[in-house]
């Protein structure tokens, strides 16, 4: 059983699975998160969980995206074997089974009401150190259903990888019920997804660019087109004489 750190009012701790190293994405990271996905990925700023093997399993998007619009869902479930064996437990019915209980037990009903503020918190200190800063838009909307419903167990899931056991109890829940297909003990990578041929990624930048940026690009484009065009005619010029 995960353990359950005690709450006894104090201000939300945020929790994280990986240090800030780890939560770095390289190239490689973007290039498999393409592949785990089968699209290319954009704004993604972290890495919010691993495998044993180092893969990403959940991808962490900044709470504004770089074309401005907001967006809460910080956490993605990214490794196809724990995605697909999470829709097995949607397509099961569970999550009406979770939002009925949530009705019913006031004890799980609080513990997923502490995820649903560890989940703000979590995205809050992802907009401040990625430099994305406050996003009134989403202010106290979580995701997959929080607080007091479950509309996505991928959510969720993609939650408690990030946060770690005990942060999300339905999270963990939908972890352990997916337990004969994924554990977080093992590495589940091999052939889950192509990793020969181009990854579905051409523009792998956090930033997707804005008009402005192609306009300025075109103009400095353009300068350094004239330059070399002026370089070219001084040499003509200097060996004709
Ligand atoms: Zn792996």
């Amino acid at each position: 059983m995960p353990e359950t750190p005690g709450n006894g009012g104090q201000p939300t701790e945020r929790h994280e699975t990986l240090d800030a190293e780890q939560r770095v994405p390289t190239e490689q990271d973007l290039d498999t998160l393409s592949r785990q996905l089968g699209r290319p990925v954009r704004d993604v700023v972290e890495i919010g969980a691993r495998c044993v093997c180092g893969n990403p399993l959940v991808a962490t998007t900044a709470p504004r995206l770089s074309s401005g619009i907001p967006f809460p869902t910080t956490f993605y479930l990214s490794h196809p074997v724990i995605t697909s064996a999470v829709s097995r437990l949607e397509a099961a019915g569970l999550m009406a089974e979770m939002s009925e209980r949530l009705e019913g037990d006031e004890q799980l009903a609080a513990a997923y009401r502490a995820a649903h503020e560890d989940y703000l918190a979590a995205r809050d200190a992802i907009g401040a150190r990625t430099g994305v800063g406050e996003v009134p838009e989403i202010a106290g909307v979580s995701a997959g259903g929080m607080p007091s419903r479950v509309k996505c167990l991928h959510v969720l899931v993609g939650h408690s990888l990030a946060a770690g056991p005990g942060v999300n109890p339905l999270g963990d829940e939908a972890i352990a019920g997916i337990a004969e297909w994924w554990t977080a003990d093992r590495c589940y990578c091999g052939g889950a997804w192509p990793t020969t041929g181009e990854a579905p990624n051409r523009d792998r930048s956090r930033h997707v660019k804005t008009q402005e940026q192609q306009d300025v690009e075109a103009k400095k484009r353009d300068r350094a087109e004239a330059r070399r065009r002026r370089a070219e005619q001084e040499q003509e010029d200097s060996g004709a004489e």
